[in-house]
């Protein structure tokens, strides 16, 4: 065989073994069906075998929530925020592939959480929603008028007047006597 016509076949191989990587990497930080399918080009078939042979169970089966809802609630919120806040400012460095900003986004969210002995009430596949939310502008970020931060709202957020959820908590917020829940005092 010539290298021309190997070529080809040497490229494939490279790209199943870097989708193959990159779909177990994905499972490892427990992303659903819906994730795999979307950010590699792997067979659903081939996507089961592996989500089995990496996380020792099948995939949860049913649809992600298709709402902006929960991303707009105020603890939800607040974690919706830092990580899209950790994924932007990741985006606009070094041209790294959208999956890799989104795995390195969620780690850091992740270490940011757990520094902080809150839990992480975002998961991945949570995340993942997110950034799609944003690509389709069905939620954006807005700078809050008093803090200056910026976070997760509406796409058409009056700017002039939004204040978060941190500087206007709702009256029972930091109440929850949960642990790992936000507390404000
Ligand atoms: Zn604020």
């Amino acid at each position: 065989m010539t290298t021309a016509a190997a070529t080809p076949v040497v490229k494939s191989v490279l790209n199943e073994s870097r989708q193959i990587e990159r779909a177990a990497e994905l499972i490892r930080m427990g992303a659903r069906m819906q994730v795999l399918e979307s950010e590699t080009t792997l067979s659903y078939e081939r996507l089961i075998r592996l989500y089995k042979e990496i996380a020792g169970k099948s995939p949860s089966k049913g649809q992600l929530p298709f709402s902006t809802d929960w991303f707009l609630t105020w603890q939800e919120n607040i974690h919706s925020s830092l990580f899209l806040n950790i994924y932007e400012y990741l985006s606009k460095g070094a041209s790294l592939d959208p999956v890799d900003v989104l795995t390195k986004a969620y780690r850091l969210y992740a270490e940011q959480v757990e520094s902080a002995e809150i839990e992480a009430l975002l998961s991945f596949t949570r995340a993942w929603r997110l950034v799609k939310f944003v690509d389709a502008q069905m939620l954006s970020m807005t700078k809050c008028s008093q803090c200056g931060g910026n976070f997760v709202t509406e796409p058409y957020e009056n700017a002039r007047h939004f204040v978060c959820g941190l500087c206007n908590p709702p009256a029972r917020a930091g109440k929850s006597k949960s642990s790992g829940a936000l507390m404000l005092h």
